[in-house]
This record gives C-alpha cells, structure tokens and sequence, in this order.
C-alpha cells in the first residue's frame, strides 16, 4: 500500500484507523504453502487470536485456511465466518475440561496439553479423537514472555513425561491422532526448529493411529530494518524433506500443520493515528497522537518496535521524537524515532499492526475501539465501525435500586 493511499483511508474514515491490505495477506499465504508444496497432504490453521475480524477469517477461508481457535468464543466466530468444524482446531492452555468437552461436542479437533485433562477426558470420551500437545523444550527465541517451549513453560506436556502420557492413553484406550509442538513466538534459527521436530517425530513414534503432525508457529516477521526474518523457504525445503522421510518410516502420509498468526497478517496491518500535540520538553519532543495502548498494546507490553511514518510529511527533514498516546499512564510508542518533521494533525502510521495489535485493544479510559477498514482491489472496505457510547454501556446495570435508596 502506498503512503497517500492510507492518507485517503485516513480521510475517508477517521482516526484512530486500522486498515488491513488483502492483497499481503493473500500473498503470504501462498508464499507459505508454495514453500511446503512437496508435501502431499498439507494444512494451515491460522491462529485466530493474531486478528480476528470476520472479513479477515473469510478472507483467509477463501484462501484455503483453516482455523486455530483458543477458546470457544473464537470456535463460535470461526463458525459464524463459514467455517465448517472439521475446519477449526481447538489448541487452548489451562481451560476446562467442560469448555474441552463443549468443543469438542461442536466436531471440533481437539487439542490438550496436560496430563490431568488428558486422563480425565480419555477416561469419559476413549472414543473422540485427540491431538496431544507436547513441550519439546526448545528455547526459539530471546524474550521469555514470547518463548514457550522451554523447561519452565505453562504450555504443553513434557516431552521427559512421555512415559507417563503413553500409560494414561493404554489405559483408557482413547484414539491420539495429532501430535502438537508450538515453540514460541519467534524462530531466528531453522535448526533449532528442526531439533524440535526430530523430538515431535521421537514423540510420533509411541502412537499407532496418528492422521497429522502439527509443527505450531513462531515464524518471524521483521518488524524494524535490519530485522531477522523467517526463511520459509529454506524451511520448507528442510522441514519437507524430513517430513517425507519420517512419513515413509512411519508407514502413512500423514498431514503437515501450521498455525501461523503472525506471518499471515502482522505485515498487512497498518494503525493509523493522527498526531493531536506537539511538545517540546527540556530533553525531547513529543509527539502525542490520537490512540494509546488502548488500541495498540505491543510496544509496551512487549517492547515491540513498530515502524512509525508521517505519512502526512512523508518527505519532510527527519527529526527525533517520543510518540505517545493520550492514556492517563506511561504510554510510550517509540522513544527517540527518527521520524519526518511532525505537525499537529498529521497522520502517523504504525507498521506491522496486523497481528496482536486490534484482537489486544480494550477500552481503557472509556475509549472506542477504532474502525477496521480491509483494502481490496484498490479501495478501502469498512469491515468494523468504531465503536459507540452503545458499546461502553452495553451489559451495565447501573446501582441497585435497593441500595441506592
Ligand atoms: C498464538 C499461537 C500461534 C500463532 O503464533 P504466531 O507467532 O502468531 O504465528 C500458533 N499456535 C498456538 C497454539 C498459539 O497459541
């Protein structure tokens, strides 16, 4: 998309503003199967929780994904978007065996990652088909919050306790056909996923019934220059050799999975913001824009670092500045970005705001969500208005009567 594009859009439909480019998400898409083409039976769940809006999960249907839900809301918006069950897979961590069992009564594939879910669920249900989630404890990237299959991680059972999961599925006779690895949220080292696999593969072989193998996500986008980013390509050509290999050993063409979020929508996504103050300071100039980490919750949360543009200035002298949202709190976007000269009332746009940035907002400060608009074929589509004053009461009761007398 280009700068005066998303200047329109900002025009058009106001700010705060996402807008998401259908086109980079169409062609990540098919960059990612293309790089697995010389697997036979090969699918993508796409994880639902990246960016949820209805449009992008039918845009994606289109494309030929299927779906990687974490809760039973997200199965029910898979449903409602067109999604048939056998297309949804549910992969939660820590929720019930009763929100396990509702799912899985909808035909959803099932996925579950401890030891005490999967013997009370084998126990009551040996017939349902069951995915099983291991931690090969592999560390895939830097920052703890996002690296989750390591020695101390919530996710997953332990690879060391394999022994122990083989006895509960003897025991109840229950039908495991999946096995499941998810490293983290951000593979620099195709080694170290391709360590992870041979352990899935280690895994695959104590079960005798398994249809797939999915190998999760944790492919990289590059959120600043310079960044390293995901080889698919060379991942594709490793992982799909190997893969062949274990399948003829194994006996059976068993299905490839991944759960990309990221790499199917953060690049498409851009925020925009419009700058409401100038502020010169004894050390730095703000620039406080119209939006905060209501809306887009990654640099703080996270320490993520979104590319940022004036892309009302777009060829202005570059100047250093601290963007910062308008919270009522330390709300820090960038310190120290070099950005072209900004005047109060331009637009600034927020690179990568694809995946995690719209499915995190809230309304803190009692502020709307903003609009979501898809670009497709040249023109911008709203595909959710911003929110109203309806929204911010909806549900609330107010004090009781009694009490207020
Ligand atoms: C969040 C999540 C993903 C997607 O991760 P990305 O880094 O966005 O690709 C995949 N699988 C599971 C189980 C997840 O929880």
């Amino acid at each position: 998309m280009q700068p005066k594009d998303l200047v329109q859009l900002a025009e058009q439909f106001g700010s705060p503003l996402y807008v998401y480019d259908a086109e980079k998400i169409k062609s990540q898409y098919s960059r990612l199967t293309k790089a697995f083409s010389k697997v036979e039976k090969l699918r993508i769940n796409y994880a639902m929780k990246a960016l949820s809006n209805i449009a992008i999960l039918q845009l994606l249907r289109e494309c030929g994904s299927c779906l990687d839900a974490v809760s039973i809301q997200e199965v029910q918006l898979g449903l409602h978007a067109g999604y048939s069950p056998d297309q949804i897979f549910f992969t939660p961590n820590g929720v019930s065996l009763e929100e396990i069992e509702e799912v899985s009564a909808l035909g959803v594939q099932i996925n579950i990652d401890n030891l005490s879910i999967l013997e009370q669920f084998g126990t009551k249900h040996p017939n349902v088909p069951v995915c099983i989630r291991i931690n090969p404890h592999v560390m895939a990237g830097g920052n703890a919050n996002i690296s989750v299959g390591h020695i101390d991680s919530k996710f997953g059972i332990s690879v060391h306790q394999l022994p122990h999961l083989v006895r509960i599925v003897e025991n109840t006779k229950m039908n495991i056909v999946g096995i499941h690895m998810h490293t983290g949220s951000d593979i620099l080292d195709i080694e170290v996923f391709l360590y992870a696999a041979e352990i899935l593969f280690d895994a695959a072989r104590n079960f005798k019934n398994l249809e797939f193998l999915d190998f999760g996500s944790g492919f990289k986008v590059p959120y600043k220059k310079d960044d390293i980013e995901t080889d698919i390509e060379e991942l594709g050509k490793k992982l799909s050799k190997r893969f062949n290999e274990f399948c003829a050993e194994y006996g059976k063409n068993l299905t490839l999975i991944f759960e990309p979020g990221k790499f199917l929508v953060s690049e498409a996504g851009y925020f925009l913001a419009k700058v409401n103050v100038v502020k010169q300071t004894t050390s730095t100039v703000f620039a406080g824009i119209d939006s905060g980490f209501n809306h887009l919750i990654r640099p703080m949360f996270y320490g993520s670092q979104h590319h940022i543009e004036n892309i009302s200035n777009p060829k202005g002298k570059e100047r250093f500045y601290s963007v910062v949202g308008y919270i009522c709190e330390t709300d820090t976007f960038a310190n120290n970005r070099r950005i072209s000269e900004i005047n109060e009332g331009d637009i600034l746009s927020f690179r990568n705001a694809g995946a995690y940035c719209f499915s995190m907002a809230s309304n803190y400060n009692s502020r709307y969500k903003p609009a979501e608009v898809l670009w497709m074929n040249g023109q911008g589509h709203l595909i959710r208005a911003q929110e109203t004053f309806e929204d911010l009461i909806k549900g609330q009761i107010g004090l009781p009567q009694a009490v207020a007398k």
